[in-house]
């Protein structure tokens, strides 16, 4: 008996993330918004009838990409605050802005650019943190993106809470609210070691465990960052927390820059996932993530873009590109890390940062059906004798044609179909000039 499904996509090629295999002459079935199954497509019209099917003949499909560190409503300072160090990119410029603008209405007006973009990016999960999640999950909701979004926490008061114990308050309220919405996950976001208390990580700990929760944190971005703690503490940030007993599986560290042997063994022994921000690193003049030695570790490693303040594109496939020079360059070793093993990173790991591997970041029969494919038709690309290097070496965003987030159509031929681009571009013009006047 023939069944009647969703939606089937028939492409040129399909990389199912699960190994480092191509698959070809093969169709992926959806209904429910899950994937029902991979099946090649000699038999398909035997087993099922589609309500849409999309025949992507120049397309290799692969699973929607997971930005696993960002801010997204930071997307409004993009280019407010280029070329300066951490420090003072932090202090002199961020930390100012955000006291004067940042509310409600800024979050939800950045989160819906920010999603936007990384919609157009291939991106169909965000990792968030930033203040007021609960705009950024309005604007992620009503849109039709997945995001797992932070509890922040920082020590210091800001325009969204006054002390620990506010953010934590507010934090809970907006997880409680979200709850039952299947596009929504949450964690508990403490800043960094350097902008959180011992207490508060012991606090936030406790939390994790009892709610089941993943912690996202900042952790040895930058050298200073371990100097002043080595100065106040006589450890490093990552020895300080494993000395309060807070690492595990649990938590997903975003840059983990510069690290001691130690510093790596502890990342190792915590089965801990690290959360690579390349462009971010750069930028910032951070300096470059030793990958080499965790993945001698088998630390989990996934990939984000950070905000758009340091890095100005949430572009994971830029990411992937840029990662993949760098450590061949720094390695001096032209067989250091691969485009399928990236594109692990990009997905299998991203959804494991989050503690969704159960559901996201490969294609197979019940996860959910967030997709994307990428035109491969253009000049550039050709020839094409092995896709996935053609994609990270040649590609480009702008070849990413379609994207499902949960079977449902995203975009539509580079077309967003939720989001009014006009609108959007409208409403963007009064953000950059108030905030050109700080
Ligand atoms: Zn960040």
């Amino acid at each position: 008996m023939i069944k009647q499904v969703d939606l089937i996509i028939t492409p040129r090629w399909i990389f199912s993330a699960i190994d480092s295999v191509v698959l070809e002459k093969t169709s992926i079935v959806v209904d429910n918004g899950n994937i029902l199954e991979l099946i090649p497509n000699e038999i398909i019209e035997q087993k099922y009838a589609a309500k849409a099917s999309f025949n992507l003949a120049d397309h290799l499909l692969l699973p929607g990409l997971i930005n696993a560190h960002t801010h997204a409503a930071m997307s409004l300072f993009k280019g407010y605050a280029d070329d300066l160090t951490l420090q003072s990119w932090l202090m002199d410029r961020i930390w100012p802005a955000e006291k004067k603008y940042v509310d409600e209405k800024f979050v939800t007006e950045g989160s819906k650019l920010a999603i936007a973009e990384m919609i157009q990016s291939g991106i169909t999960t965000f990792n968030d943190m930033y203040f007021y999640p609960q705009q950024t999950a309005e604007v992620a909701v009503k849109i039709g993106m997945r995001a797992n979004l932070g509890m922040v926490l920082l020590e210091f008061p800001t325009n969204y809470a006054s002390d620990p114990d506010d953010y934590l308050t507010k934090g809970l309220a907006f997880r409680d609210l979200f709850r039952e919405e299947g596009l929504i996950s949450t964690s508990l976001a403490p800043h960094a070691p350097y902008s959180v208390s011992d207490e508060s990580f012991l606090k936030i700990n406790t939390y994790a465990q009892e709610l089941d929760l993943k912690i996202h944190v900042h952790l040895h971005e930058t050298r200073t960052e371990i100097e002043d703690s080595l100065k106040q503490y006589g450890l490093t940030p990552i020895q300080r927390l494993d000395a309060l007993g807070v690492l595990g599986p649990h938590i997903s560290a975003a840059h983990c820059v510069h690290l001691t042997n130690t510093d790596l063994d502890i990342l190792a022994k915590n089965n801990m996932c690290v959360i690579y921000n390349p462009t971010s690193n750069l930028k910032l003049g951070s300096g470059i993530a030793n990958i080499k030695g965790m993945i001698e570790r088998d630390i989990c490693i996934a990939i984000g873009t950070d905000g758009s303040a340091s890095n100005n594109r949430l572009d994971i496939l830029n990411e992937l590109n840029i990662a993949l020079l760098i450590n061949k360059g720094v390695n001096h070793q032209a067989d250091f890390m691969n485009p399928a093993q990236l594109i692990k990173m990009a997905t299998l790991n991203g959804a494991k940062s989050i503690g969704m591997e159960g559901r996201l970041g490969s294609l197979e029969k019940g996860k959910c059906a967030d997709l994307i494919a990428v035109n491969m038709s253009s000049l550039e690309m050709k020839p094409i004798y092995d896709p996935l290097s053609s994609l990270l070496y040649s590609g480009n965003r702008s070849m990413v044609s379609h994207v499902w987030i949960g079977g449902n159509m995203q975009m539509k031929e580079r077309a967003l179909i939720n989001i009014d681009v006009d609108e959007l571009l409208n409403g963007l013009g009064a953000w950059q000039q108030k905030i050109s006047q700080i």
